[in-house]
């Protein structure tokens, strides 16, 4: 059923230009993919709904955007150099490379029905590996020159706490968010883009009074689980994890994942992490800088508390994609739909001629050019009018729009909802109003 549900979805992604295996003419390169025309557009919605709700409507969180390479000291201070490692072990009968704390989610190379271990082969005790990846800077490939890609966003917001807490004159509780790529050399990538080496993080540090720790990391755990169900996730499908004890990294004193039941199982999709003063200590020792802050009205100095909630962008498209994916039964045929939320939808509305003459191709036209202003929208005059229908519920655009007959003699066109079907007349003055207001209402299973 999983690896059904799974195979569907990487199928309609591919022929409907969601995402694409990266490189596929040279025969793809493990677990890199690539966003087509579609999945870019959804992936920029869902960092637009994050940034809008993280920085654009609060007034306690500013943005930044780091550099990908830093100087090398940062990633000592951070004890990703030391620390951030997975445990490796082999086979040594197949010679695969798997994760030994993932081997539950593993497959043995040569038979793929069993985990690693279980086909009869020897597997070596694990070593750590570390995963962030490593370049040179300059034409000298020496030790020297050592730097690596950032493994997560977050140190780009460490360093940069001063400068922008004075630049944007916050006080905490304030906090830089900012959105990014990350590397990280995985042991086993995997699950379409669940799990890659290249990957876009969503992550916001929230700086506040030590005092108050406690009672931002409930406030954070709770807004960011709601932001998941204002986008259509089905509540049903999210959990709260909280780590136990001894999973906890030794400067956190509190992590809790947010959890989506993928079809491969519940898996992480965001960390919300307390993460102490541990970082600003660090790269104030590293970097022998002062990264305090003084509070002028309580004349104290103190290095603050912060909160973490880190979230995978193209984990979060996953989640969307795949609570989005619906199989109908209607008149006998099997229709998919994406009953994505008209926000992160990529195409708002799709503009169909019935047919193509009497001058209705031209009229859709005129009205894709005028809606286009506001809303992503598409042109289509090619097969049946059910067919077209199909096509758009495919890929998940919430409304369709056909010129007909009658359009010009009342300006009027037929709207069709993608998830209920039902069709209604409207004005083409009133479209736009219209189409916004059907948006801002839409609610999952019902609209
Ligand atoms: P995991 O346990 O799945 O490896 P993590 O706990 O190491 O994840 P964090 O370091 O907390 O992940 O990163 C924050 C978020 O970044 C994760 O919740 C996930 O959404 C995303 N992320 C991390 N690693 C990857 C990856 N290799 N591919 C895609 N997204 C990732």
């Amino acid at each position: 059923m999983a690896d059904d549900l799974m195979s569907k979805l990487v199928s309609l992604c591919k022929r409907r230009g969601y995402v694409f295996q990266a490189s596929e003419i040279y025969g793809g390169i493990g677990s890199s993919w690539d966003f087509g025309p579609l999945g870019v557009e959804l992936k920029r919605n869902v960092k637009d709904a994050w940034w809008r709700a993280m920085v654009h409507e609060r007034d306690d969180i500013v943005g930044l955007d780091s550099a990908i390479i830093q100087h090398p000291k940062v990633w000592e201070a951070s004890g990703h150099i030391e620390n951030f490692t997975d445990p490796l072990v082999d086979c040594k009968k197949c010679k695969g490379r798997f994760r030994a704390d993932k081997l539950d989610d593993a497959r043995c190379l040569e038979k793929p029905s069993k985990k690693p271990g279980e086909c009869g082969g020897e597997l070596t005790e694990p070593r750590r590996f570390n995963l962030m990846f490593k370049t040179f800077l300059g034409p000298v490939e020496e030790t020297a020159a050592t730097a690596y890609l950032r493994p997560e966003t977050a140190q780009g917001i460490f360093t940069n706490f001063v400068n922008v807490q004075q630049s944007a004159r916050k006080r905490p509780p304030f906090g830089i968010a900012q959105i990014g790529k990350s590397f990280r050399n995985e042991i086993t990538p995997g699950n379409f883009i669940f799990r890659t080496r290249e990957f876009e993080q969503m992550e916001m540090e929230f700086f506040v009074p030590p005092a108050d720790w406690e009672k931002w990391y409930g406030e954070w755990r709770s807004l960011r689980q709601q932001w998941y169900i204002d986008l259509g996730i089905d509540p049903a499908k999210l959990r709260l994890r909280d780590h136990a004890a001894d999973e906890l990294a030794h400067y956190s004193n509190g992590c809790t994942d947010i959890e989506f039941l993928f079809p491969f199982g519940w898996s992480e999709l965001e960390g919300i992490a307390s993460r102490t003063d541990f970082d600003l200590k660090r790269h104030a020792q590293w970097s022998g800088k002062d990264l305090q802050y003084f509070d002028e009205q309580t004349k104290e100095h103190y290095v603050p508390y912060v909160i973490e909630p880190a979230a995978g962008c193209d984990r979060a498209t996953l989640a969307f994609l795949v609570d989005a994916y619906t199989e109908e039964q209607v008149e006998g045929e099997t229709r998919v739909v994406m009953k994505l939320h008209p926000r992160l939808a990529p195409v708002k509305a799709a503009i169909l001629p019935l047919v193509k003459k009497d001058g209705m191709p031209e009229r859709a036209h005129a009205i894709e050019k005028a809606l286009r202003q506001r809303f992503t929208t598409s042109y289509d005059e090619a097969g049946a009018i059910g067919r077209r229908y199909r096509r758009n519920d495919e890929v998940g655009t919430p409304f369709c729009l056909t010129v007909d007959g009658q359009t010009k003699d009342d300006q009027s066109v037929t709207v069709r909802a993608r998830d209920t079907m039902r069709q209604e007349r409207v004005a083409e003055a009133q479209l736009e109003n219209y189409l916004a207001a059907q948006m801002a209402n839409w609610k999952r299973g019902v609209s």
